[in-house]
């Protein structure tokens, strides 16, 4: 009897857990200015969601989507910057959550942008959501369901124009979480970019004994492997704050140095991400043990 009380306030704490993290935070929807960051690499996201405008002769690539309701200002952050939203030819995504694709829908409505997607993450876009091993059964973490176009495979490229963008499966945080790298042109020189997919395991997330998604541990593993194998001068991310996005759109504005050109930051950033994957893991499996030698 203990047993199952006990099971069932764990069922309701995993289910509350679910639901405060399925919850939008204002910064997701305060509006920030849009802005150059690097050679033809431009922020056109809110306060707390990122989205990139990648322009080339031949048209614009917008990674992210961001809520269905942040899709007015990211056209307004395009346009302010004297692009046209209708000349985005290519939608992108750091992972399959509603807070980085919901929008999509409404972006290829409007600009008729192919959408392109990592193999893991397409089942959960094509069902608006619905399947993900966390949030699936949570009505506020659905979005609209999106047909994509192409499928992304590890390592694949996504060319425009004079730009080269390439997908790295960084699973984990979704089963197709996406690390966007390309190389960035300044003055004559080289920079490579990484937009990294989210190295973090939300609240409530199951590493152990994970009947959804068996291998979420090992996939956290390789993800960190592959983030630490990527060079990096110009760290930029799914949200502003995994990268200090306002402070170094502050310094920025003061001049010098660009501030997101930032190797040392990016290094600590993935190795803090990775311990703090490996003191949950830890937590988790002591967890998981002490509940088997539980009468
Ligand atoms: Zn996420």
């Amino acid at each position: 009897m203990q047993k199952i009380m006990r099971i069932a306030r764990l069922a309701l704490l995993l289910m509350f857990a679910a639901a405060a993290a399925a919850q939008e935070t204002p910064d997701w929807t305060s509006p920030f200015p849009p802005f150059k960051i690097i050679g033809n690499i431009y922020y056109v996201g809110s306060q707390g969601l990122a989205s990139y405008l990648l322009v080339t002769p031949q048209g614009l690539i917008l990674i992210n989507s961001n809520l269905e309701k942040s899709v007015p200002m990211i056209r307004e952050s395009v346009e302010k910057l004297g692009f046209h939203f209708k000349d985005i030819k290519i939608l992108l995504i750091s992972h399959a959550h509603w807070d980085h694709c919901a929008g999509s829908a409404a972006i290829k409505e409007l600009t008729g942008a192919k959408y392109m997607v990592m193999d893991e993450d397409v089942p959960e876009i094509e069902a608006g959501g619905k399947g993900n091993f966390q949030y699936g059964d949570v009505l506020t973490s659905r979005y609209q369901p999106v047909k994509v176009d192409r499928v992304l495979h590890d390592g694949d490229t996504v060319r425009l124009g004079d730009t080269v963008l390439t997908a790295h499966l960084t699973p984990g945080h979704t089963k197709g979480t996406t690390t966007w790298t390309t190389v960035a042109k300044k003055d004559g020189k080289s920079y490579n970019v990484v937009i990294v997919g989210s190295p973090n395991v939300n609240a409530g997330y199951k590493l152990v004994n994970n009947e959804l998604y068996p291998q979420i541990a090992y996939d956290y593993e390789r993800m960190f492997q592959v983030l630490k194998s990527l060079p990096c001068d110009v760290f930029l991310g799914a949200h502003g704050n995994y990268y200090g996005m306002e402070a170094k759109y502050a310094r920025m504005k003061e001049g010098g140095a660009n501030p997101f050109i930032d190797p040392g930051g990016y290094k600590s950033y993935v190795a803090e991400r990775e311990q703090a994957f490996r003191a949950e893991l830890a937590k988790q499996i002591q967890e998981h043990e002490s509940e088997m030698r539980k009468p």
